[in-house]
């Protein structure tokens, strides 16, 4: 129990995004929805909270995040809780309550917003963190996992990202997976002696998860271990390669890499990843894959669904490390008003230049011009109005150009119009200046 008075602190592994980070989100998220709208998704939203039994039987009981990282409580009358840890299962819930399988054609939806996970916090890894993400819902196509790759290659590269690396392989699927699973139990079991603690128990829970390990010592082990991608039926095979050939009609770079079966029991086939070599130690920007069974584990009809979660806050660390960013555009007007009786002509003022849309800051108590000046340069305006009794009862205003110091008087009934003209040619020369570069 804190103390009175004592400040409290932000939970670890949380954080608060500053004005001066914002712009940044701002614009990833801009761009993602109209990268998605152009390929033709819709919004979803789910809720944060779910039954934590939607996360168990989808995820995998004997994944990290649901052994060991989920914020799970019991509600009073609502049964076990769990702050939703990722969205695709929300996703695919909310898919099958509202019975969207019943809407003409594929569903394709997208969604934003903050996941909880209680994993060590680290630059780059957060117990709240956000995600953008995507699913395709009803087809099992392998032109909709090429679609949505080249999707994502097109809005990273949007941002202005360079480097990056696409990471493909397949899981196969439950036909062909057990027989995989025989042929790595049994060289695991020759192997185990040389791996960490952590994997000699996979080899009996969960033995796929043996590939995933990040832990060093590791490596060579895993390296040397049958490949699932040599262990595929022929329909999975085929799907496979049908992925690959698109992504390569499609002029999108990949790799295969076949210890690439992430962590979440759901996938099946197609698995990828994409890593940028600018995050560091947590280099992977995004993840996903196709999930065909995962509405019928949560009670729903068949519904063979692909898709993806990008990791905002990396995606945001990745953009600023490649200086890519553009700074937020300045606030265009400061309106100061001086003296009791000026008030209600500036408040109006403010409110019709905040209607036409452009960016106005008003002061909430009478100024004095040179008051009034160093307010409107730390704001950095372009233009102060001026606003003092006699302007009022004269009916025209001062407009002053911050950059150039000139001052000229506007009336009343045109300033808006007359702002809005002055910022577009600001804008048109700007630009130019831009192309001239
Ligand atoms: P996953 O849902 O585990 O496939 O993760 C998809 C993406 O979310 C990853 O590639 C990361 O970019 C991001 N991510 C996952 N866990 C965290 C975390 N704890 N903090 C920040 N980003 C994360």
């Amino acid at each position: 129990m804190s103390k009175k008075n004592e400040f409290i602190q932000s939970v670890k592994g949380t954080r608060d995004l500053l004005p001066a980070e914002t712009p940044l989100w701002q614009r990833v998220e801009d761009e993602a929805r109209k990268v998605f709208a152009a390929y033709n998704f819709r919004e979803i939203r789910t809720p944060v909270l779910e039954q934590t039994s939607l996360f168990a039987r989808s995820v995998g009981s004997d994944t990290d995040i649901v052994t060991k990282e989920m914020y799970t409580f019991d509600d009073r009358d609502s049964g076990s809780l769990t702050l939703r840890p990722e969205a695709t299962a929300s996703v695919v819930r909310a898919y099958i309550e509202h019975s969207l399988y019943n809407e003409p054609g594929i569903q394709k939806l997208y969604y934003f917003g903050p996941m909880f996970r209680r994993e060590r916090p680290q630059k780059g890894r957060y117990r709240q963190f956000y995600q953008i993400g995507a699913e395709v819902l009803g087809s099992d196509h392998p032109a909709i996992d090429a679609e949505v790759l080249e999707m994502l290659v097109l809005l990273l590269e949007r941002l202005g990202l360079k480097e990056f690396r696409l990471l493909v392989n397949s899981v196969g699927c439950p036909k062909c997976r057990p027989e995989y699973l025989k042929v790595l139990r049994k060289a695991l079991d020759e192997a185990k002696a040389r791996l960490c603690e952590d994997c000699q128990r996979r080899v009996t829970t969960n033995p796929l998860r043996v590939l995933d390990c990040k832990n060093e010592a590791d490596q060579a082990v895993i390296e040397g271990l049958p490949k699932i991608i040599d262990h595929l039926c022929s329909e999975c095979r085929q799907h496979f390669d049908s992925v690959t050939m698109d992504l390569k009609q499609r002029g999108v770079a990949f790799e295969i890499v076949p210890r690439l079966v992430r962590g979440l029991d759901y996938y099946t086939r197609t698995t990828f990843e994409i890593t940028s070599g600018l995050l560091g130690a947590q280099n992977a920007l995004l993840g996903g894959g196709r999930y065909d069974g995962l509405s019928e584990m949560l009670g729903g009809p068949p519904a063979p669904g692909f898709g993806f979660a990008i990791g905002q806050d990396r995606l945001v660390l990745t953009v600023e490390a490649s200086a890519a960013s553009r700074p937020a555009g300045p606030l265009a007007v400061y309106v100061a008003w001086m003296g009791e009786t000026t008030r209600e002509a500036a408040t109006l003022l403010a409110r019709e230049l905040r209607r036409a849309g452009i960016g106005t800051e008003i002061s909430y108590h009478p100024v004095k011009l040179k008051k009034a000046m160093g307010a409107a340069s730390k704001l950095e305006v372009r233009y102060t109005l001026i606003i003092g009794e006699e302007e009022v009862a004269s009916g025209n205003y001062q407009v002053k150009d911050m950059g150039t110091g000139e001052q000229q008087s506007v009336s009343a009934g045109d300033v808006v119009a007359f702002l809005k003209q002055k910022l577009r040619e600001g804008l048109q020369a700007e630009s130019q200046l831009l192309e001239q570069k």
